[in-house]
């Protein structure tokens, strides 16, 4: 991760204490960078380190992945994806009245003027995500758990084909280089590939992580050498009407001088006690992980009309995807593995799936698919960082970079003014 220059690091910061609540990517290299800084850092979390989403995803470093989910296009294609049994989206109807005003303004975002501008915004943070893990590996001793690597987007149909065009472009128009394969290329680059695709686009410069839990745990090493405190314990609720915020767990009620609330897409609930209403939703995903897959992948590989992924990682393939719109509260689903292992045999028609695992995780999305990483409006000693929603992996280091100027009071590296709470009306 990009350091701090010397002259950023105060010996003052050695009396200022900091709560982090939650141990997900987005909160260990916020608490590490902040640690580096000088600060006295304690990291929260009720489970282990990297036992959120973090722990589950496709790994992949989706640099060029900044066009907001909800934009027309996407917003066109749902009604076919939610009447399809294998589509890539869901809604549990009982769970339909709870989230209506949050898809509304989803639909409305889509729609919005202002699209470019807030894919740039994603942009700005996806855009370095290779070269700081890279180093943040470097720095763990883990260095070949992040692969630089080409991506593959691949497609049954011409039409499919065609639909993804418009993304592709404006990619290439912030300059990634994309090239339209056919048919052939596909099939030399990936043999083990169904021969129903047809189509595909390939894309250079972008990168994956081989084991995103083990990445977090080696990059929490690196926390704890350097002074940073880990507890695991429950936060129940959090103070933040006094100028020192505390914080309550099952255990204990600390204060601080400054917290940081990192909790992905519990953060609304964490939060919930200090009568701020965060309009943060869920989109659950899932994957299906093959340890023996028998077949070889040699890059990430994402179906473009089923909207899933395959990653070749250090414990076989993983297959991520789907969105089910159905709250935090509800368990795994059976079904939607299923649908991910049909998905899976359909892409890779001789994968091995003896003792495949399955998960289930919560990616933290605002309707506008960007983050909140900004001062809470109610103190500002506490900093918000959650709501990445399918990009909190690749987000997470410049995140936690401009986590740490927000804390710093530095002029920030990028401009946060996108990122900040206060653009949903009535916060
Ligand atoms: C199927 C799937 C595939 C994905 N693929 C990719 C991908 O390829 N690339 C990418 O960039 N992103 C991907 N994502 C998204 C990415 O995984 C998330 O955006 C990211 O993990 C969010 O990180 P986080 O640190 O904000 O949240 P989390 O990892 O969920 O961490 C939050 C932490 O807060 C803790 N917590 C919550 N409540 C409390 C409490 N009350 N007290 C104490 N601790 C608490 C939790 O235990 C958890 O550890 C994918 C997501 C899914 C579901």
């Amino acid at each position: 991760m990009t350091q701090v220059a010397p002259s950023d690091k105060s010996d003052d910061n050695k009396n200022s204490s900091i709560i982090v609540v939650g141990a997900g990517i987005v909160g260990v290299l916020s608490a590490l960078q902040l640690q580096r800084e000088g600060y006295q850092v304690t990291l929260i979390d009720r489970e282990p380190p990297g036992n959120g989403c973090s722990f589950g995803n496709a790994g992949i470093l989706a640099r060029s992945s900044f066009i907001p989910l909800s934009s027309p296009s996407t917003l066109l294609q749902a009604p076919s994806w939610l009447l399809k049994p294998n589509g890539p989206l869901c809604v549990r109807w009982s769970y339909l009245p709870k989230i209506i005003p949050w898809l509304f303004s989803y639909i409305k975002a889509g729609f919005k003027k202002d699209l470019v501008e807030r894919g740039e915004a994603v942009h700005r943070l996806t855009d370095e995500s290779v070269s700081l893990y890279m180093a943040l590996a470097k720095e763990a001793d883990c260095e070949s758990l992040v692969a630089p690597s080409d991506y593959l987007q691949v497609y049954r149909s011409k039409e499919g084909f065609e639909k993804g065009q418009g993304d592709m472009n404006a990619r290439r128009r912030l300059g990634f280089a994309i090239r339209d394969i056919d048919e052939q290329e596909l099939h030399q680059l990936e043999p083990s590939l169904s021969k129903d695709y047809k189509y595909a686009h390939h894309l250079v410069d972008h990168g994956f992580v081989k084991d995103p839990q083990a990445l977090l745990l080696a990059i929490f090493e690196i926390f704890k050498k350097l002074g940073g405190q880990f507890v695991e314990e429950n936060v129940l609720s959090v103070e933040t009407a006094q100028s020192k915020p505390v914080v309550t767990t099952n255990i204990q009620r600390r204060d601080c001088d400054k917290l940081i609330i990192a909790a992905g897409a519990f953060s609304a609930r964490v939060l919930k006690s200090t009568g701020i209403k965060i309009p943060l939703e869920t989109e659950r995903g899932y994957h299906f992980s093959c340890p023996q897959p028998g077949v070889d992948v040699s890059r990430p590989i994402m179906d473009g009309e089923l909207k899933f992924f395959v990653t070749p990682m250090n414990n076989g393939h993983r297959f991520a995807g789907l969105v089910e719109l159905a709250g935090l509260d509800l368990p795994l689903q059976e079904q939607r593995v299923k649908v991910l292992a049909s998905s899976a045999k359909s892409m890779l028609p001789n994968v091995n799936t003896a003792n495949s695992t399955s998960w289930l995780g919560f990616r933290p999305t605002f309707s506008d698919s960007l983050p909140a990483i900004c001062k809470a409006p109610d103190n500002e000693h506490v900093v918000y960082a959650f709501g990445h929603q399918h990009l909190g992996l690749t987000c997470a280091p410049m995140t936690a970079l401009l986590v740490a100027d927000i804390v710093a009071q530095r002029q920030p590296r990028l401009d946060i003014e996108p990122y900040d709470i206060k653009r949903f009306k009535g916060i």
